[in-house]
């Protein structure tokens, strides 16, 4: 549906990794293997600890900034929170919301999923809505019931005007940080179905300009297949986005 409307976008999720050395060693390599990639919007993702440095390293660069998680709150008695607003002010420009692996093991829900995406909106951060189905999902022909069921939560009360700032990344679970990547076809049937949700409730013109990435095991050796596709825009890349080779090749490879 219209993929020339959609620039493509590839982010690195760094997880828990790097030291402040090794992100800024790792930052310096993608500054010198991509600085000539203007088709492309590239965007890391550092743990918290590294955000105000590597924001200063890619100033006047063409790599954007995004953080882990937020909080929904903009200040107050939260010990060990983050909000929207103190990561703009570190100088991100996304925030990835709703990960698997926030949803597995720090119960987010999808009522936190949408008020950390009012937050975000609220901070001029651009959220990176992850949804996605685990194996079992699956297995029992449930995924776009869960899909379905994230996207119906996570997006509740989001206009029509503030739906296009959002990027949305479809990445089952079963395909995350296993080597067992979905099928370009697998994929694409998941992100048509996302597409035909934000059709459903924004009508075509809208739906047709939202990006949604793929993320599970996205590797420099699948990521053409993956992009060849109508509805995949870009990739939320876990492991392959801790060294500048792999990273590197997988942008590359996206165009
Ligand atoms: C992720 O962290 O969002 C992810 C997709 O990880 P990996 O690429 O390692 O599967």
């Amino acid at each position: 549906m219209n993929k020339g409307l959609r620039r493509p976008i590839i982010a690195g999720n760094w997880k828990m990794y790097k030291t402040v050395k090794e992100g800024e060693e790792l930052v310096n390599g993608l500054k010198r293997e991509l600085y000539k990639v203007t088709d492309v919007d590239v965007v890391v993702c550092p743990p918290f600890t590294l955000l105000v440095n590597i924001s200063d390293m890619l100033l006047e660069t063409n790599i954007g900034l995004g953080a882990q998680d937020t909080f929904w709150e903009e200040e107050g008695a939260y010990t060990g929170e983050v909000s929207a607003k103190m990561l703009k002010d570190a100088g991100c420009q996304y925030v990835i919301i709703g990960h698997s692996e926030r949803r597995q093991f720090f119960d987010e829900t999808d009522e936190s999923v949408n008020k950390k995406i009012f937050a975000a909106l609220k901070n001029a951060l651009t959220p990176i809505v992850c949804v996605g189905e685990n194996l079992s999902e699956r297995e029992k022909g449930i995924a776009f019931d869960v899909i379905k069921k994230q996207l119906d939560g996570g997006f509740k009360g989001v206009s029509e005007v503030d739906i296009e700032k959002i990027v949305i990344a479809y990445e089952p679970v079963w395909a995350i940080g296993t080597g067992k990547v979905a099928t370009p076809e697998q994929a694409q049937e998941a992100h048509k179905y996302i597409r035909g949700w934000l059709s459903k409730a924004y009508g075509t013109d809208i739906a047709c300009k939202i990006r949604i990435q793929y993320g599970g095991s996205v590797k420099p050796d699948n990521i053409k297949g993956l992009m060849a596709n109508e509805d995949i825009d870009g990739a939320l890349v876990g492991g392959a986005s801790l060294k500048v080779e792999t990273f590197t090749a997988i942008v590359m490879n996206s165009r």
